[in-house]
């Protein structure tokens, strides 16, 4: 571990001395890609019809104007998605929540700055991915999103990977990691394996939100665990 790696995991809170350098083999569970089983026809698809013609520019607007379920009249603006749009690494989280309502883009507040330091931890600055979200628009009192408003917005989504082309997706969260492997496996259970995006053959890899590793900071030693899983992925080309 270099000095720059140590000094980050101890703004992350995470006491430095433990190494458990594994290779993505010897993690108890970890196999190089399991693909879940995914439905013949995800609801993605069926609004990526919609969308897959879109480029930059029209999908944002799209976005911007879109009424197609009952959040769009609490929201107090759409949260598109924010970063390198040639971007290695996506992250997706849940949905907008106060602070992202407010500002319009995703994972700022405290939980962003988490996900900075997260992010840092393994020589990624925030500019350099892509952050997005399951929906673009915040859930009132930040409930779960409704099955029928993931089916809504996840078209959006889709085409914002297809257009990025990430080299891996980092689900933070259970709603995330749920949604996008349309599964219900806990989280606990996911960690440490390399599931793939929908019909692409792009790795995704699971990990805690930083809202929950706010709550939760013993936690945080384990989602340093994921990410350095997720870099191996990446670096070994999924
Ligand atoms: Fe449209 Fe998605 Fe917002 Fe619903 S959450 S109004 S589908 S952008």
């Amino acid at each position: 571990m270099d000095d720059l790696h140590r000094q980050y995991l101890k703004a992350m809170g995470i006491p430095v001395w433990v190494r458990r350098d594994l290779p993505v083999e010897g993690r108890a569970g970890a196999r190089a890609a399991e693909p879940v089983e995914m439905p013949a026809e995800s609801a993605a698809a069926t609004d990526a019809q919609e969308t897959t013609s879109l480029d930059w520019p029209a999908l944002a607007e799209r976005v911007a104007s879109c009424t197609a379920c009952e959040l769009h009249r609490t929201r107090t603006q759409t949260v598109f998605g924010t970063g390198n749009r040639q971007a290695q690494w996506m992250v997706v989280g849940e949905a907008p929540g106060a602070d992202e309502d407010r500002q319009g883009e995703p994972f700022v507040g405290r939980a962003g700055q988490l996900l900075n330091a997260m992010l840092r931890a393994i020589g990624l600055a925030r500019e350099e991915v892509y952050i997005a979200n399951i929906l673009k628009c915040r859930p009132p009192r930040n409930r779960d999103p409704r099955p029928e408003e993931v089916d809504r917005c996840e078209g959006y989504l889709h085409r914002q990977v297809e257009l990025i082309r990430p080299r891996i997706i980092l689900a933070v969260g259970r709603i995330a990691a749920h949604n996008l492997l349309k599964t219900d496996v806990s989280l606990g259970r996911m960690r440490g394996r390399c599931y793939r995006y929908s019909d692409t053959d792009i790795p995704v890899v699971v990990t805690y939100h930083p809202a929950y590793l706010l709550r939760s900071p013993g936690e945080k030693r384990k989602a340093w665990e994921d990410l350095r899983f997720a870099s191996r992925v990446c670096a070994q080309g999924g």
